[in-house]
């Protein structure tokens, strides 16, 4: 039996490149499925990802144009992961095999033959790997490594330079399902479920058409919460520096009696004011880090639905009722 595959693609706002890069996808398909490596079932699926634009739209005219054309949509914008999420929960009942691909055609497609013959060698999690950063800029470049080696430092094991670029099969996910959470990291989250996993690496392209959703801030706010579900490191270093902070606090302690004690304590008032912003600088950070996971806690409990599908293309209506 051949596999069925199904390629999860997120998409927000993308009006300008899928016209581009959707008859990329189905050629690949095509030629998969002519040279008998996976079933002729499989499916490009598309999530919509709350788009503003014509994007819902291109996919639906997609849909009537090829039946191997599918599609969600989210009922709003979600994120890039909660997207991936989404495809992949839909996708898992339906197929032997996943890969998630970012849709403006910087994830080199050909890598996807590849993963098959990783997948058909007998492993379930393949993971993209970025061998070259040349067509991102410096500055993302630098940002983006120094994470990955932060996030590893902090305890939590991702696969270096691996974004979302990857192969999973039915197996994993159905495992994977059971991870409840609703802060979700995916790249830092499939190394957790384990299965048997290898790499596969490929030249990250320039983007074909619009624009990156991914400023500095969005950024940001992904490796925060990247470091935050998956790592405790960070309250274990509020300890480590609380400690620190008070044996310092207590040798300042010290020194103030022995102050008073040589009749010298009209001076200490520089010290004083010093301790008195340095605690209260740290005490407020270390309040904040804290804040941070009470917060996620906060959202967890609430268990939250992590993405709503508010319509499909009419081929995959079938499979819900
Ligand atoms: N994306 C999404 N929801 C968002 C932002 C982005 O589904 O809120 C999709 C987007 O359409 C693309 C992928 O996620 O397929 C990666 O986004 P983008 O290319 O903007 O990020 P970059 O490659 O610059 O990091
Ligand atoms: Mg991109």
């Amino acid at each position: 039996m051949k596999p069925i595959l199904f390629i999860i693609i997120p998409c927000y706002n993308e009006e300008t490149v899928l016209p581009i890069t959707s008859p990329l996808f189905l050629e690949k398909l095509n030629k998969l499925i002519s040279e008998e490596k996976i079933s002729s079932e499989s499916r490009i699926l598309f999530v919509n990802d709350g788009s503003k634009d014509n994007t819902w739209n291109i996919i639906l005219e997609l849909s009537e144009t090829d039946v191997h054309y599918a599609g969600i949509s989210q009922s709003r914008n979600r994120g890039h992961q909660n997207a991936v999420l989404a495809g992949l929960m839909e996708a898992k009942d339906h197929c032997d095999i996943t890969i998630s691909i970012d849709c403006d055609g910087q994830d080199d497609i050909n890598a996807i033959d590849e993963m098959l013959n990783q997948f058909l060698a007998g492993y379930e999690v393949v993971y993209g790997i970025r061998s070259k950063r040349e067509t991102d800029t410096f500055f993302k470049r630098y940002t983006a490594e120094s994470f990955y080696k932060l996030l590893n430092w902090m305890g939590a094991e991702v696969v270096y330079n691996h974004a979302d670029y990857r192969l999973v099969s039915s197996r994993v996910l159905q495992a994977f399902s059971d991870f409840r959470e609703v802060n979700i990291f995916l790249r830092g989250l499939f190394p957790l479920v384990g299965f048997k996993s290898t790499n596969v690496y490929y030249e990250r392209q320039e983007r074909i058409a619009g624009e990156s959703h991914y400023p500095l801030s969005k950024m940001l706010s992904l490796a925060f919460d990247g470091i935050t579900s998956l790592s405790i490191k960070p309250i274990r270093l509020i300890t480590g520096i609380g400690g620190i902070i008070a044996a310092l606090s207590f040798a300042g302690v010290g020194y103030s009696i022995v102050s008073h004690l040589l009749g010298r304590t009209v001076t200490g008032w520089t010290s004083m004011i010093f301790f008195i912003c340095f605690i209260g600088g740290i005490q407020l950070i270390c309040l904040g880090v804290i804040g941070e996971y009470i917060g996620k806690i906060y959202l967890e409990t609430k268990q939250r639905p992590r993405y709503i599908i508010s319509e499909r293309t009419k081929n995959l209506m079938f499979h819900k009722n």
